[in-house]
């Protein structure tokens, strides 16, 4: 029997609690998810919808500038759009996780279209001369029971949501970013954003300066932006 039903039904009966364990990053219900890293002092920055040849160069400069490294969630056909930018990630030191190949929404997706979305992004990254992720980030976060068998028949160990969402992508959110990052604590993962998923070639200049202004001022409070290779045991904690 399809497990689709009864999901559906739980739809029905139990609305905003189905809802919430298929788009909360929190929600542990449909398979275990890394929402934090084990450190007081540690804050795991991430870059999603990359690489983006508008951004994500000048970023790169950015956080070498700051010492600091960080992760990013690529889209594979962005990365077979600019596959030197993938190499200059990896070569600086920072993670790379797979966010899927055309970042679709995959909550009525079924397992082999997941899969394929996933292990054609792993290719595309690994074309480009880095390393197989190991992790990876549903895109909008949305991930039904199918997910995690997918990830896991992808060779991926790792579900990484988030507990800081920047929301820099909306200009309501652009104007509210610095307000969002004031909230950074120690073991927070941040999603910000140095692509887009519609189109190469995004403005996130906003984005970029938040980091020049938050990056010393974490620093100065004793914070330390690592990559989620750096965090380590991150996933045993959540
Ligand atoms: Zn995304």
């Amino acid at each position: 029997m399809s497990i689709w039903p009864s999901v559906l039904s739980g739809v029905t009966l139990a609305g905003g609690a189905s809802a919430w364990a298929a788009c909360h990053p929190a929600s542990q219900l449909f398979g275990r998810t890394v929402t934090r890293i084990p450190s007081r002092s540690g804050v795991a920055l991430t870059f999603d919808d990359g690489p983006n040849p508008a951004i994500t160069p000048s970023l790169l400069d950015a956080l070498d500038r700051h010492e600091v490294r960080a992760t990013f969630f690529l889209i594979g056909r962005w990365a077979r759009a600019s596959p030197a930018i993938v190499g200059e990630i990896a070569a600086r030191g920072h993670a790379i996780g797979n966010h899927t190949d055309t970042h679709p929404n995959m909550l009525w997706l079924s397992t082999r279209r997941i899969v394929d979305e996933l292990v054609r992004c792993q290719q595309s990254i690994e074309g480009a001369g880095a390393r197989r992720p190991m992790l990876t980030r549903p895109p909008y976060g949305f991930r039904g029971p199918q997910f995690n068998s997918a990830v896991e028949q992808s060779g991926l160990s790792r579900v990484v949501m988030w507990s800081v969402m920047g929301r820099d992508w909306s200009p309501h959110g652009k104007q509210k970013l610095l307000e969002r990052l004031k909230r950074v604590r120690g073991g927070d993962i941040v999603v910000l954003h140095d692509g887009d998923d519609a189109a190469l070639g995004a403005d996130r200049r906003e984005t970029v300066q938040a980091l020049e202004y938050f990056l010393p001022r974490w620093r100065d409070a004793g914070l330390r932006c690592v990559s989620l290779e750096e965090a380590g045991s991150c996933a045993d904690r959540t």
